[in-house]
């Protein structure tokens, strides 16, 4: 499954739509300090289902619509789309069909998230699903931050094991045997 689109609305400093291709050579994305190359990571972050307005370097989750500048006011809402290519059906099960996965993640002011999966309105359980045991996701390690590494490298027994039982696959069934148990 590849990333081949991000579109933004309203989403921090990319007021406007914006659709973002992203062609299978593309390597980076360069610009001069202050441009948004971050926000686009806080973007794929969020849509994702990130909750922790911290991790997308606010105060609070309010602070990933516009809120204005000397030109511009400020919006009241805004979201964030992934297009996944699924054409060699990856992800399999009952979206093995579909050769666009793209999901969605509207938010307004008043702080209601809805999230979408193919335009249908879902819930932020079958998005995060659909990343579970894949390494990537809101707080995955396929998104490698400042300070990771360290964190990484000075992470305990426990903090270690979360990250190599992503990789290996089986955090998904692990996550599915405690909401069992929790029932
Ligand atoms: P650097 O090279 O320094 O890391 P960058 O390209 O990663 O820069 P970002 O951190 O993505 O830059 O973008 C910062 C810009 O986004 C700032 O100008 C900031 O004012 C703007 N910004 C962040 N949140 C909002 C918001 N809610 N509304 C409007 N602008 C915002
Ligand atoms: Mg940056």
């Amino acid at each position: 499954m590849r990333l081949k689109k991000i579109k933004l609305a309203g989403f921090k400093s990319f007021v406007d739509p914006t659709s973002l291709p992203l062609p299978s050579n593309c390597v980076a994305i360069v610009g001069p300090n202050g441009c948004g190359k971050s926000n686009v990571i806080d973007a794929v972050r969020w849509v994702m289902g990130e909750s922790s307005a911290k991790h997308l370097r606010g105060d609070s989750m309010a602070d990933v619509i516009f809120n204005g500048s000397t030109s511009r006011k400020p919006v009241g809402q805004c979201s964030v789309e992934l297009v996944f290519d699924n054409s060699e059906g990856s992800l399999g099960g009952q979206y093995a069909t579909y050769n666009e996965i793209a999901i969605k993640r509207q938010v307004s002011r008043d702080g209601q998230s809805h999230y979408f999966l193919n335009s249908a309105r879902c819930r932020r359980r079958d998005i995060t699903d659909i990343f579970l045991g894949t390494g990537l996701g809101p707080r995955s390690y396929a998104i490698i931050e400042q300070g990771m590494i360290s964190r990484l490298i000075e992470a305990k027994p426990e903090e270690l094991r979360v990250f190599l039982e992503e990789a290996a696959g089986i955090s998904k069934y692990k996550e599915r045997r405690r909401e069992t148990e929790n029932r």
